[in-house]
């Protein structure tokens, strides 16, 4: 399917004057399709897959923005260190070690976000309240442990659900939770990313105060 250019633009002009961030979710679409709208001017472009980031990376120009926005495990964090812009899904300590460890080992300070589980479906990973304000307090507590990563938020996702009441009190609560820890002072951590929202939600999301969405199927098509 081409790119619907002007689909693209018209997106564009809604987020920018309210300052939200278009992440173009490039997940099992081609390097012409992403080429293909880097011409139009985009340059953050977010991916679930290690392997497949790596890939593309490769084959596409260097000022591309790379989001890592699936789910990450430890082993496979070394691949995509020197290359990722912001990983979206830290869900524990220990990923978020793996991280500081391997950004250090580039001379990279690598940018997080941590990812908060608000849907109602169990599959969906990421930290609860608590365990939120756990990771935080124990980065505090060894900052100097944490010098390669810079934690700039959270990211969430709302329920696969059409039911409007039910997403947007899960991004309130995501919302309120970034606005309670904007507030913590700490060298490699301030607030000031809210991931939140994507094709058939965002506009729910940027209501309810996200600065950053990521669209996927909206802009290239449903994915096969
Ligand atoms: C796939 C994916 C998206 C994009 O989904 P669309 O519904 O295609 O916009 C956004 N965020 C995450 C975490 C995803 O895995």
């Amino acid at each position: 399917m081409a790119l619907n250019k002007k689909l693209y633009h018209q997106l564009q002009q809604e987020l920018s004057p309210k300052g939200v961030t278009l992440v173009a979710v490039s997940k099992l679409k081609s390097v012409e399709e992403i080429l293909e709208m880097y011409n139009e001017g985009q340059r953050d472009f977010g991916e679930n897959y290690v392997q497949e980031l790596v890939d593309k990376q490769s084959k596409l120009p260097a000022d591309i923005r790379w989001h890592f926005i699936g789910h990450l495990q430890t082993n496979k964090v070394k691949f995509i260190a020197p290359i990722v812009h912001l990983i979206h899904s830290v869900d524990s300590l220990k990923l978020l070690k793996e991280i500081n460890k391997q950004a250090n080992k580039c001379g990279r300070i690598i940018n997080c976000l941590l990812q908060i589980h608000v849907a109602k479906e169990e599959t969906k990973f990421g930290l609860n309240e608590n365990e939120l304000s756990e990771l935080l307090i124990q980065v505090r507590e060894s900052a100097s442990n944490y010098q390669s990563v810079f934690i700039q938020g959270l990211m969430g996702m709302g329920s696969f659900s059409d039911n409007e009441q039910e997403v947007r009190s899960e991004f309130k609560l995501l919302k309120t939770m970034f606005d309670q820890f904007k507030t913590y002072e700490m060298p490699n951590c301030r607030f000031s990313t809210l991931s939140m929202g994507m094709s058939g939600d965002y506009k729910w999301g940027i209501e309810e105060g996200s600065n950053m969405v990521r669209i996927g199927s909206l802009l290239f098509g449903a994915r096969s």
